[in-house]
């Protein structure tokens, strides 16, 4: 008797762990299955993926979708739809909403809002305080938390560890893999009177210099290599760090977004003024170069948007006044297909760092590769299709995108979730079935 299967993807080119191939997909009760189907299984569903590649359902383990906070700038809804439309079939969310997500009983409204509401699988952060550090070692093992974010130095939001004595308390509680915002506080304030209101957008990245960075870097290291901690450092940023980084890798792994592989100052500054304004900040060609580099020796382990929406007005407001932070959950498939599409750097490369890549560092069970057994995620994707990014396309509230207008080659067309196609063409489909990620 042949084979049935819930759902078969049928003609696609598979990116599996191993190789890139042609093989079938067979999908059952929101798992894979098989890999290499017979020519007569049946199905309930078929996809005729002829012309595509199969990736595992790529993971964008950093956004900020500001719920509770601001519904006309994002929200958990709108920014999972963004997310189905841009390719993804999972977002770690950040928690420096308002309030922030930093003690049980707001996790626990979380774990329950974003289960009725999440048009994707969902991750959770919980936000690392000077009062809540008894909390962590418990917090983080909750369901569907991704781990522990430390602001050791100020963002959008009230969540700040900036002292050391603070951080090895934060570090000596709990075991997990803590993820880190790395920019030196004490610096930040030092030279914030050195600029005024209104001074150029480009001395934004003058502010929050090289050295603020690299010095938030050697700090955490140090305390992580006294208590043994795991860290991840989120949106690495200069060159510096990513060769220091190279010497701790028994301790920790890191992140580098898209911006900081796509943009450039002082152009993106001069161009895009409060919209090109994020922290850390987007600086010059030296670093876009020593980020590549780190792509291609394996030196960076994930790649994230930093999807950070604020209201088209805020964000006109004259430097410094203008939030720090931009939108991305939407555009950086296409952006990191196209910058395959490029050459620089190969479609399993991008795999590696947007699905086995979240899910080594943050320890997700079932995800991140194609492999029988794993869930049933994938993100279908036509490498030759060219399209411009336009305002019009993005769905989160705030409106804006800072790659408006740009061409890019390679666009995702299917994204399906535990075996349910949330998206396709363009088009959200059916009702939001997220769940949260699983985590060791
Ligand atoms: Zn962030």
């Amino acid at each position: 008797m042949p084979a049935h299967f819930d759902l078969l993807i049928r003609h696609g080119t598979c990116v599996l762990p191993w190789s890139v191939e042609a093989t079938d997909v067979g999908v059952r009760n929101g798992r894979i299955a098989a890999l290499g189907v017979a020519a007569d299984a049946t199905a309930d569903a078929t996809i005729d993926a002829s012309g595509l590649h199969v990736l595992p359902g790529l993971i964008d383990p950093h956004v900020h979708l500001r719920d509770p906070g601001d519904k006309a700038v994002e929200s958990i809804p709108t920014g999972t739809r963004a997310a189905v439309l841009g390719g993804l079939a999972a977002v770690f969310d950040m928690p420096n909403t308002s309030p922030s997500i930093v003690d049980a009983e707001r996790l626990a409204w979380k774990q329950n809002y974003v289960e009725r509401e999440s048009w994707c699988d969902i991750g959770l952060y919980i936000g690392g305080t000077k009062q809540n550090i008894p909390e962590l070692a418990k917090l983080e093992l909750g369901r569907g938390v991704c781990g522990i974010k430390i602001f050791a130095g100020s963002s959008t939001g009230d969540l700040l560890v900036e002292d050391d004595e603070h951080l090895e308390r934060v570090m000596r509680s709990g075991r997990r893999r803590i993820a880190y915002h790395s920019e030196d506080e004490y610096r930040l304030q030092e030279r914030r009177p050195l600029f005024k209101s209104g001074d150029p957008h480009r001395r934004h990245m003058e502010w929050r210099d090289e050295e603020t960075a690299f010095l938030g870097t050697r700090r955490l290291m140090a305390l992580a290599r006294a208590t043994g901690r795991p860290a991840h450092i989120l949106h690495v940023s200069t060159a510096e760090e990513l060769d220091y980084l190279k010497d701790f890798r028994e301790l920790a792994t890191c992140e580098v977004l898209l911006n900081h592989l796509t943009q450039v100052a002082p152009d993106c500054y001069d161009t895009l003024k409060g919209f090109g304004v994020m922290n850390p900040p987007i600086r010059g060609p030296r670093h876009l170069e020593a980020a590549w580099r780190a792509i291609n020796d394996g030196t960076v382990d994930t790649v994230g948007s930093d999807h950070a929406p604020h209201a088209r007005d805020k964000k006109l407001l004259p430097w410094p006044d203008c939030p720090a932070g931009l939108t991305g959950v939407q555009t950086i498939g296409p952006l990191m297909l196209n910058h395959v599409n490029a050459g620089r750097l190969s479609l399993s490369r991008m795999v590696d760092l947007m699905c086995a890549g979240p899910a080594r560092v943050y320890g997700v069970v079932g995800k991140g590769r194609l492999a029988a057994g794993y869930d049933a995620d994938f993100t279908l994707v036509d490498m030759q299709r060219h399209r411009r990014i336009e305002e019009s396309w993005i769905v989160s509230p705030c409106g804006w995108t800072p790659f408006a207008g740009m061409d890019v080659t390679g666009w995702p067309v299917a994204v399906v979730v535990r075996g349910r196609t949330v998206m396709r063409e363009d088009e959200v489909l059916g009702s939001p079935i997220g769940r949260l990620v699983r985590f060791a």
